[in-house]
C-alpha cells in the first residue's frame, strides 16, 4: 500500500491541489496529521476535500481552536484572528466534521499518526533533545504542527535528525518523520510539502510542490485575514 501523507494545509487550497498534482498515481490512500485550518483563506474547500477523501485524520491545535475546544490565549494574535474568522466561516457540516477528529496517536496498520507527539498532540518535535525519553507505541509515526520536513529515528546509540531524503524504515529503530506543511511551510522552503510510504518497500519519500504563493496571498488579502498571513508564504518561514 502506498499512502500520501500530508500535514498542515492550513485552509491553503493552492498548495494542497500543487501537491495532488505532483502525487497523482503514486499513491493510493491519504492520511492527514492534522491542522486541516487555520491561517488559510479557503477552509471550507480543504475541509470538503478531506472528509471525502482522507482516509485517517489527527486534530491539530488550529483545527481545536476552530471549533471552539482550545482555549486562545495561546495563539498569538495573527493565529487567534484567522482562527476566529475561520470559525464564523465554517459551514456547519465542516465544524462537526472538525469537532469530531480524534486525538493522536491514531494507528494505521502498524504505523500511527499524530499531530505534536506520540505523548502530547500539543507538543512540538522540533530538536533531538525534545524527543529523548519518547518511547513511541510504533516502529514508524507520522506527526506534523512544526512545519519542518524531516524528522528522527531512535536507536540504542540515541536520537538522531533525519534530513528530508528517502528512509527506509527498519526494525532496529523507531521513527518520528515529518512530512512538512502543505499549507504553511517554514523550514525556507516555500514549496508546499508532502511525503510518499510505501508500506511494501517499508520506504519514506519526501518531496515538494511548486505552486505560486502570489494567489494564495491575494486571496488572504480579500478574505480579510491578516496580510502577514499571505507575504510568510513568498518565505516559506
Ligand atoms: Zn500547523
Amino acid at each position: 500500500m502506498r499512502f500520501l501523507i500530508i500535514s498542515d494545509i492550513h485552509a491553503n487550497w493552492d498548495a494542497l491541489d500543487a501537491v495532488l498534482n505532483r502525487a497523482e498515481g503514486k499513491y493510493d490512500i491519504v492520511l492527514n496529521c492534522g491542522d486541516l485550518v487555520g491561517y488559510g483563506p479557503e477552509p471550507n474547500r480543504v475541509v470538503d476535500w478531506c472528509r471525502a477523501t482522507n482516509a485517517a485524520v489527527v486534530r491539530g491545535n488550529h483545527d481545536k481552536a476552530a471549533v471552539g475546544l482550545a482555549d486562545l490565549e495561546w495563539f498569538n494574535p495573527v493565529a487567534k484572528a484567522a482562527a476566529i474568522w475561520t470559525s464564523e466561516i465554517l459551514t456547519e457540516q465542516n465544524r462537526m466534521y472538525l469537532a469530531a477528529l480524534p486525538v493522536g496517536p491514531l494507528a494505521v496498520q502498524d504505523f500511527s499518526l499524530v499531530h505534536g507527539s506520540p505523548v502530547d498532540e500539543d507538543e512540538y518535535l522540533v530538536e533531538p533533545s525534545d524527543v529523548g525519553g519518547l518511547i513511541p507505541d510504533h516502529t514508524l509515526s507520522f506527526f506534523g504542527h512544526t512545519h519542518l520536513q524531516g524528522g528522527f529515528y531512535l536507536h540504542r546509540t540515541g536520537v538522531h535528525s533525519l534530513a528530508a531524503e528517502s528512509v527506509f524504515v527498519d526494525e532496529t529503530a523507531a521513527y518520528l518523520l515529518n512530512p512538512g506543511s502543505v499549507g504553511q511551510p517554514r523550514d525556507h522552503d516555500p514549496r508546499a510539502a508532502f511525503a510518499i510510504y510505501d508500506s511494501e518497500l517499508q520506504r519514506v519519500d519526501f518531496d515538494r510542490a511548486e505552486y505560486d504563493p502570489a494567489l494564495t496571498a491575494r486571496k488572504i488579502v480579500e478574505a480579510g485575514l491578516p496580510e502577514v498571513l499571505g507575504l510568510r508564504l513568498f518565505r516559506g518561514a
